[in-house]
Parts: C-alpha cells; sequence; structure tokens
C-alpha cells in the first residue's frame, strides 16, 4: 500500500473511498488535474479486482497478471502525482453541507467533493442469529471494539486481508483468536498470511463456513461447517468480514438515493443524488461489470468533481 503524508486534520479537494480501478483512477485524474486527493480503502485484496487471481484483458496489460498486482500499479500511478492512500474502512459518512466527511475505524477524512467506489462484494443476507447478536459480541470492527474482548475467545470471519488484519489487531488484546475463512486459503499477501499461521494466539480455519451464531443474550459460539462436516467453537465475539455481491453502500446512511438492487443512481456525470458526492465502478447498476469499465468511470467521475469544484455544472469535451 502507497504511504500517506496528509493528516486526518486535512481536507482534500477530493476524498475518494475505495481503492479499486474505479477509485484508484479517479485518484489519478484528480490528482493530475492538481486536486488534492486522498483514497481510503480497507484492504487490496478486499475488493472484486484485488481478490481476482489473474487479469488478462485489462487493456496495455499484455502478460496476465494477479489482480492485486493491478490495483496496486493503478494506485502506484495515482500516488505519483500526489494522491494519498489510507487504509481503514469507512462506516459512516456525512454529506450536508460543503464538506463531505467519511468516518473509519482510524479517524474522520474531509473532502470537498467526494467519490465513492467501493465496489459491489457486499453482503447479500445476514447469518443466522447475526442481527439478534449485533452489539452483544457480534462486530464488524476489531480496532473499534477488540478492546471489549480483552483476554476472550473471539473468532474473524472472512478470508480477505482486511479480515487477516483485524485477526492480528485481536491477537494483541484476546486469549484465542479463531480466523474462519470460507475458501481454501486466506486471500492475504502471502507474508500477511504467513504471520497468521505463525501466531501463537490465532488458529486459522480454511473452507469453513458459518452457519449460525450461538447465544440467547450474548455470543456463546458458532455453528459451522468444515468439510462436510458440523461442529461448534465457542466464542465470546464475533468480527464479520464476509462478502457478497451487493453494491457496498450503507456508510452513505440512505443519504443518496439507490435502485431497487442497491446500486447508487447517478446522472450523466456519474454525480448522485447528493451534489458534490460521485460514483464510479461496480458501485452503479450496469449489465457488464469489469476492470476497465470501473477505471473509466472513475476518469469520469474525477473530471466530474474537478469540474464541480470549479463551480461549473455541466462538462465539456477534455482531450488533456
Ligand atoms: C473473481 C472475479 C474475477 C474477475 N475477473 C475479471 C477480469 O478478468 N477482467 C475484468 O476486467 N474484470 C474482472 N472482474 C470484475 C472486476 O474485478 C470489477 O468489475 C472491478 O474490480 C470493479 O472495480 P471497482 O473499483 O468498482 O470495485 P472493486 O475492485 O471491488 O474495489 C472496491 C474497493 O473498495 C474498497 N472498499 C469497499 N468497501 C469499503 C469501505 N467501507 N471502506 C473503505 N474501502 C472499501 C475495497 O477494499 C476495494 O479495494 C472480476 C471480478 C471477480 C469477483
Amino acid at each position: 500500500m502507497v504511504q500517506t503524508s496528509r493528516t486526518h486534520e486535512d481536507i482534500v479537494d477530493v476524498l475518494v473511498i475505495g481503492g479499486g480501478p474505479a477509485g484508484a483512477t479517479a485518484a489519478l485524474y484528480a490528482a493530475r488535474a492538481g486536486r488534492s486527493c486522498m483514497v481510503v480503502d480497507k484492504g487490496v485484496a478486499s475488493g472484486a479486482l484485488g481478490m481476482s487471481r489473474a487479469i488478462a484483458n485489462f487493456p496495455g496489460i499484455a502478460d496476465p497478471v494477479p489482480g492485486a498486482d493491478l490495483v496496486a500499479r493503478l494506485r502506484d500511478q495515482a500516488a505519483r502525482y500526489g494522491a494519498t492512500f489510507e487504509t481503514d474502512r469507512v462506516s459512516a459518512t456525512s454529506l450536508d453541507g460543503e464538506t463531505k466527511t467519511a468516518y473509519g475505524a482510524k479517524g474522520a477524512y474531509r473532502g470537498r467533493a467526494l467519490i465513492v467506489a467501493t465496489g459491489s462484494m457486499g453482503r447479500t443476507a445476514p447469518l443466522e442469529g447475526e442481527e439478534r447478536l449485533t452489539g452483544r459480541g457480534v462486530s464488524y470492527c476489531a480496532t473499534c471494539d477488540g478492546f471489549f474482548f480483552r483476554d476472550r475467545t473471539v473468532a474473524v470471519v472472512g478470508g480477505t486481508d482486511e479480515a487477516a488484519e483485524e485477526a492480528l489487531v485481536l491477537s494483541r488484546l484476546a486469549q484465542k483468536v479463531h480466523v474462519l475463512v470460507p475458501t481454501e486459503s486466506l486471500r492475504a499477501p502471502a507474508e500477511l498470511a504467513g504471520q497468521l499461521a505463525a501466531h501463537p494466539v490465532i488458529e486459522v480455519h480454511a473452507s469453513t463456513l458459518v452457519e449460525e451464531i450461538l447465544g440467547a443474550e450474548r455470543v456463546e459460539g458458532l455453528r459451522v461447517k468444515a468439510r462436510g462436516a458440523r461442529a461448534t467453537i465457542p466464542v465470546d465475539g464475533v468480527f464479520l468480514y464476509l462478502q457478497g455481491t451487493r453494491p457496498i453502500v450503507d456508510f452513505l446512511g440512505g443519504r443518496a438515493a439507490v435502485s431497487p438492487d442497491g446500486c447508487l443512481v447517478v446522472d450523466d456525470f456519474l454525480q448522485t443524488t447528493v451534489p458534490g458526492v460521485f460514483a464510479a465502478g461496480d458501485v452503479l447498476c450496469k449489465h457488464l461489470k469489469q476492470a476497465v469499465l470501473a477505471a473509466g468511470e472513475g476518469a469520469t467521475a474525477a473530471v466530474a468533481a474537478d469540474r464541480y469544484l470549479s463551480g461549473h455544472a455541466k462538462l465539456r469535451p477534455d482531450w488533456s
């Protein structure tokens, strides 16, 4: 991940949530337009492109490349022009007024224009027991809630680099951390996966699906299915980082209009129903979801954000 040199107190011109092909390209175009730009992203391998094993149809990249490498290249290109990147998960936003604010576990990020590029890997349905026990042992943020589980036994559910990082946060607090990975292996970078495998407090369970979160008043355990066999794992808390196929827009709190499928509604310039808030990539409804299209929309959204900041309502042809 590209390092950031910007502080949380700064108000950037263009704040981008999500650093996949849409967000990274938006950052490239915003930075090259002379705009200060910060991208907040929860993890390279947490997005659709970042988790893809090999990409062979991105124009100009002839040899198949792991999706995470392509994301890193797109981000590095944006960083060369001054865009900065922060690793954090945005959980809420404040969109009214001239400054748009995104709230993550590490703090608040502010921009005069906002581009939402969080993709469509959001969950489609909760686990059995999840809604009932949210706030009673079910959490989505180890950095926020980990301290409540000091010296207890917890589970992290998910296989992304975000899940792996959160497991490491919990390993400093909890007595035992079970990492339940739905796929055959973690999708985290090898070094990160190695840290988990070698950690004395962490136990990684591959190919393990959580079927139910158990507990009457508080979380008491998980019913899991691993390679066809069912088992119960006693835990005091569970941290969920699962993925699905729904646009990730929960942090907008319903402030911007979405279609019945949950996709953000935008105009021809990719502006949402909130002035100064734009969207690009898989958060939009379209029949073809491809990295090159997401990148193109990122460019459009950045140019539109630039025009918005200049006080121009409409786009004009631009070949620069
Ligand atoms: C398995 C698979 C294979 C694919 N193969 C191809 C292919 O070969 N060629 C091709 O062109 N396309 C392919 N695609 C489609 C392509 O990956 C997507 O269309 C493209 O990645 C969409 O880009 P995006 O930037 O909108 O979203 P994403 O790539 O999903 O990026 C979204 C980013 O937002 C971040 N994010 C999400 N929520 C938050 C939050 N709350 N806070 C902070 N950050 C957040 C994520 O960490 C992620 O980095 C594939 C998709 C999948 C799932």
